[in-house]
């Protein structure tokens, strides 16, 4: 009943004919080192075929190997369409140590054809570019058809780390773009480029990214800035509305293949399960579960968290109007869009349940048994707790499991929200806590001493049978001084307009480790300045 429900919208699709364009060949291909060849083969112009000259003509070798896995798996399920050139690109920042996993040459991303190519204004040698189709619940409502409206999938790479996909976000129209320009702007690619890379510095399962380009090409949103791109990485892009795309539009035999992609290439073990789709979605809520523990262990708000931004890999996809919380209030809504704060902070672990439910009903079709489902979904329930008490206990340098642990880790979060502390830095003082200290330095971030009195007596009485240079150890690995607070990412936007990109690379810097000390940096790991809470992040990007 739920599906032919969620059917209608889909059909009234304004874009009913996408689909049909991806049979269409892509363009013939013309990178500039195949273009000399060409050139020379029809003896047009043999100079550059016979270019001896110095070797710094040569273009660096990128060294990539590819794939197309994704594009295997036929055209319903993308359209094959090259990015759109954008003016006199420059970098912006650059991500050297991705580039190394990648085993990228190192020359590589210093020169020209790199900016080139990452930028969408060549075609690197071996890429099959397209654009894939999804669907999405987005703010509780069927949106219908969706689809990468500005990101185009370049194939996946051959690294030491496993097959990555690369994606050039922001690089031109698609036939998925509806009323979008394709593009993305300065400002958010700046901030999607730090935060996943935070994000993995903080150990927490995130898509990645190579680089920024930009140019100044301009782009209208509530005022005229200025287009970007990033490269970005991922073992798979794939998300739940990729199965909500060919579940609701009465697809089954693209569900099942795109089923079995995702199972053969990500979660093998599930072939053996008795049910290999039941046991996928168990698969993907488990790994949601530990990816929004995580989220909230370090006070990580994602803002968007609609069915077409969740990945089937449980990473953090998708960074738009996020934010990492300065003082702590579990309602913090910090996308401006969010009227009715369905994707508060402390609303997340529902709302990914939520989404889960959403792909559950998408591979109902494939899973037969409703109760599988259900069962499957049940594991959320579990392994979100355990999770986030796992990574609180953690924080809080506790070694092992005693009763009270829970209760202990809830009276922390009341205490905080009680008195609107900062989050980032309460947990990195109190790795300085000590039984016998006065606690001055944690005491001073609460305006009810009293309170906190009482907390850090029973805080005390818990930590007296844990081996004190173990559990500081244990708090400095798990309590970041850096994370990437709203302002320290609009002062970096801000010189970056100005075509100053140092603060992107220092900030990249810090928050590729974000729990060593970086001596020098401690203003960048300081209380937020007033004018913080005015800056309005929104769905604009
Ligand atoms: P987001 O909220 O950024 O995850 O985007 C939701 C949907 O809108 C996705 O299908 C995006 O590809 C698409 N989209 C967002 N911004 C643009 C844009 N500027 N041009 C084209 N499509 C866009
Ligand atoms: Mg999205």
């Amino acid at each position: 009943m739920v599906q032919a429900a969620l059917a209608d919208p889909l059909r009234e699709s304004p874009y009913p004919g996408l689909l049909g364009d991806s049979t269409q060949p892509p363009d013939t291909i013309l990178t500039p080192g195949n273009a000399g060849l060409f050139a020379a083969l029809h003896n047009k112009d043999m100079s550059n075929a016979f270019d001896t000259g110095p070797a710094r003509f040569a273009p660096a070798e990128p060294g990539l190997r590819w794939n197309h896995t994704f594009a295997g798996l036929g055209p319903d399920f993308y359209t094959e369409l090259k990015p759109s050139p954008l003016p006199s690109p420059y970098w912006v920042g650059r991500n050297r140590a991705l580039a190394r996993e990648l085993g990228l040459q190192s020359q590589w991303l210093e020169s020209d054809e790199a900016l080139a190519a990452l930028t969408g204004n060549q075609l690197l040698p071996g890429a099959r570019p397209l654009a894939s189709v999804y669907s999405g619940h987005q703010f509780g409502v069927w949106a219908g058809q969706l689809g990468d409206g500005r990101a185009i999938l370049l194939g996946e790479l051959q690294t030491g780390q496993g097959p990555q996909e690369l994606q050039l976000k922001g690089a031109g129209k698609t036939p998925y773009s509806r009323m979008g320009d394709g593009r993305a702007v300065l400002r958010s690619s700046i901030r999607e480029f730090l935060c996943s890379e935070a994000m993995h510095g903080l150990g927490i399962a995130t898509t990645r990214a190579l680089c920024v380009t930009g140019s100044d090409a301009a782009v209208r949103r509530e005022t005229i800035e200025t287009a970007a791109v990033v490269a970005r990485t991922a073992p798979s892009f794939i998300r739940f509305g990729h199965f909500e795309h060919f579940s609701f539009s009465d697809q089954p035999a693209q569900l099942k293949a795109l089923a079995d992609h995702v199972i053969d290439r990500f979660y093998p073990h599930c072939r053996q399960a008795h049910q290999p789709y039941a046991a996928l979605l168990q698969a993907v809520s488990e790994r949601t579960a530990h990816m929004v523990a995580a989220w909230q262990a370090v006070g990580f708000c994602h803002g968007v968290m609609n069915t077409d931004n969740m990945s089937i890999l449980g990473l953090t996809i998708d960074y738009g109007p996020f934010q990492f919380l300065d003082a702590f209030d579990p309602a913090h809504v910090c996308n401006h869009s969010d009227e009715q704060g369905r994707y508060a902070y402390n609303k997340q672990p529902n709302m990914a349940y939520w989404n889960l439910f959403c792909l559950g009903q998408a591979l109902l079709p494939l899973i037969d048994q409703q109760d599988d489902a259900l069962a499957a979904l049940e594991s959320f329930k579990t392994v979100f707790p355990a999770a986030l008490q796992a990574r609180m206990a953690a924080k809080l340098g506790l070694t092992d499991e005693q009763d009270g642990d829970r209760e202990l880790v809830e009276s922390t979060f009341r205490l905080l929200a009680a008195n609107k502390v900062d989050y980032t830095i309460f947990w990195r003082r109190l790795c300085g806590f000590t039984a016998q200290s006065g606690h001055e330095p944690v005491r001073e971030l609460f305006f009810d001493s009293q309170s906190f009195n009482t907390w850090a007596l029973q805080y005390s009485e818990r930590i007296a049978s844990v081996e004190p240079a173990q559990r500081h150890d244990l708090m400095l690995k798990n309590n970041p001084k850096f994370v990437l607070r709203n302002h320290l990412g609009e002062k970096a936007i801000q010189a970056a307009k100005l075509k100053d990109f140092s603060q992107v690379a220092t900030l990249l810097d810090l928050l590729e480790t974000p729990f060593d000390e970086h001596p020098g940096h401690e203003s960048l790991a300081g209380f937020p300045p007033d004018w913080a809470s005015s800056i309005a992040i929104s769905c604009s990007s």
